[in-house]
């Protein structure tokens, strides 16, 4: 079964344009990787950006690149910037799209958070010490700063997401309100893993779950 929307490729040898499916439905896993900040990553990451596909036309392989990765931390951070501006307008469309607005905002907010934090974790499978020390200090105002303003769009469109709430209160340092907030929720894993971390008064993103089974969606 395909899930989602189909997009096409130009096969390279006839120029035919084959459909397929983006997303996760048809790509193995062979394991994620999960942080507290919601990233997954995938082993063997870079079996990920190509695909094989055989044309539907003329029955010849070929490979294509994905597009993957895309925006980085700077994009997103001018993104947010851009669209608060956007839709702080008092507009007739403003008004009727608010809560698809606000989603969005979290979007651009949640990958502000990833895309810093990328600088933090360590790929399992990577060799190598992170680099939090060279990251400058304007750039953790500006982290610091989507935090608040994602806390505020959480508590408006989330407000049940206790886990990542707490996550991020950890992650500012509020390691008191933090606790309080996984104390609404029911022992997991995730939850011990986070208590653990505020105990060590950690603020950066953790592994919390490595892969133990390989998934085959096929
Ligand atoms: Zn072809």
């Amino acid at each position: 079964m395909q899930i989602g929307n189909p997009s096409y490729k130009i096969c390279p040898h006839c120029k035919h344009k084959n459909k397929f499916y983006p997303g996760p439905f048809h790509v193995k896993y062979y394991g994620l990787t999960e942080w507290s900040d919601g990233e997954t990553f995938e082993e063997l990451p870079n079996l990920k950006k190509t695909d094989l596909q055989k044309c539907d036309n003329c029955n010849q392989f070929y490979w294509f690149k994905k597009m993957l990765g895309g925006l980085s931390f700077e994009d997103y951070v001018e993104a947010a910037d851009y669209f608060e501006k956007k839709y702080s307008l008092i507009t007739i469309s403003n008004i009727i799209y608010r809560s698809i607005n606000r989603n969005r905002l979290l979007y651009i907010r949640l990958n502000i958070l990833r895309k810093y934090n990328d600088q933090i974790r360590k790929h399992p499978l990577a060799n190598g010490e992170n680099s939090k020390a060279s990251i400058p200090n304007e750039k953790k105002e500006i982290f610091i700063n989507n935090i608040k303003l994602l806390l505020k769009l959480l508590n408006e469109i989330e407000p049940n997401n206790h886990l990542l709430i707490a996550e991020l209160y950890r992650n500012i340092g509020d390691f008191e309100k933090a606790r309080t907030i996984l104390g609404k929720i029911p022992d997991s894993i995730s939850k011990q893993l986070l208590l653990s971390e505020i105990e060590k008064r950690n603020c950066d993103v953790i592994i919390i779950q490595t892969p133990l089974i390989a998934i085959s969606c096929h």
